[in-house]
């Protein structure tokens, strides 16, 4: 990893910046990329904002070289602003993490078209517009890697989660097919899916999504985690950090979606 350049989207915060300080620690030269602005009124919580950004920048200079450029992963404007932005700090760019996403859940009777649109043009098009934007940097290198967080839910389709789950299905497809399209230019392309990792998403929007009372919600999610988890606990930002840097160094691995979920999916 040492003097690789990563750029990773929604890298302000939860498993983004797990995936940051794995990669710091070993070594890389980090950009996290994230909004600046705050959460459009659209979700049911808070997205990062500027401050997030700063703060994880602060915390993880102790361990070595990162930086923060601000994207908005589904305009392609931006897109390409956050790439030029990483080649101007660092000359170029190997690794390229799409991690930016978002979740709502509801019955589908009751769901906005809007959030439906919002879910797929950040956890699906934003893979797009991100990888697009990267790739004419990614090919003059010599190790390049696409990594795209997708989810068990990518997986597995759940109550409730058409518009998540059908976004996270797409992006193990398209993880697939760029695997199988960029393999002729020595790039690899993976998905990591993770379990359960308890980040904005969970905490503020699936919990009390589920659950109305704060104590019904930790009990809930303890007795979800052990009902549901073959290792019987949750997953870790360490954890994703871990498995990402295996796909960033694994030479001969592509078109894989690794599952980072103490058991619960295995396929
Ligand atoms: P999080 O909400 O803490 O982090 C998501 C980040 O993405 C935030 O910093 C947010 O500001 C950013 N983001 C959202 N929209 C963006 C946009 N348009 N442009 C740029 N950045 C944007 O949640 P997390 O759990 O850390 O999620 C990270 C990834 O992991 C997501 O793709 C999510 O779907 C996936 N995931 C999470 C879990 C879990 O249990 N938390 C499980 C499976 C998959």
């Amino acid at each position: 990893m040492r003097n690789r350049v990563a750029l990773i989207t929604g890298g302000a915060r939860g498993i983004g910046r797990g995936i940051a300080e794995a990669f710091v620690k070993a070594g890389a030269r980090v950009v996290v990329a994230d909004l600046t602005a705050g959460a459009e009124s659209e979700w049911s919580y808070d997205l990062s904002d500027s401050t997030d950004l700063e703060q994880t920048v602060r915390e993880q200079s102790a361990f070595g070289d990162i930086s923060a450029t601000a994207v908005d992963v589904t305009d392609a404007v931006s897109c390409a602003a956050a790439v030029a932005a990483t080649v101007s700090t660092y000359g170029g760019l190997d690794i390229l993490v799409n991690n930016a996403g978002v979740v709502q859940s509801g019955p589908i009777d009751d769901f906005a078209e809007s959030a439906w649109d919002n879910i797929f043009a950040v956890n699906t098009k934003g893979i797009f517009l991100m990888t697009k934007a990267a790739l004419p940097e990614l090919r003059k290198s010599t190790s390049a890697v696409i990594i795209n967080i997708a989810s068990i839910a990518g997986k597995k389709g759940h109550r409730n989660m058409a518009a998540y789950c059908g976004s996270k299905f797409a992006a193990i497809g398209i993880t697939q097919s760029l695997a199988a399209e960029l393999a002729g230019s020595g790039i690899r392309v993976n998905a990591l899916c993770p379990g359960i990792v308890g980040t904005a998403m969970w905490l503020e929007h699936l919990l009390p999504t589920h659950a109305l009372e704060p104590a019904q919600q930790d009990a809930e999610f303890e007795a979800a985690i052990s009902r549901t988890i073959p290792l019987g606990r949750p997953q870790t930002a360490a954890d994703m950090g871990a498995a990402a840097l295996y796909l960033a160094t694994a030479p001969n691995v592509t078109g894989v979606s690794l599952n980072v979920a103490g058991g619960i999916e295995m396929n």
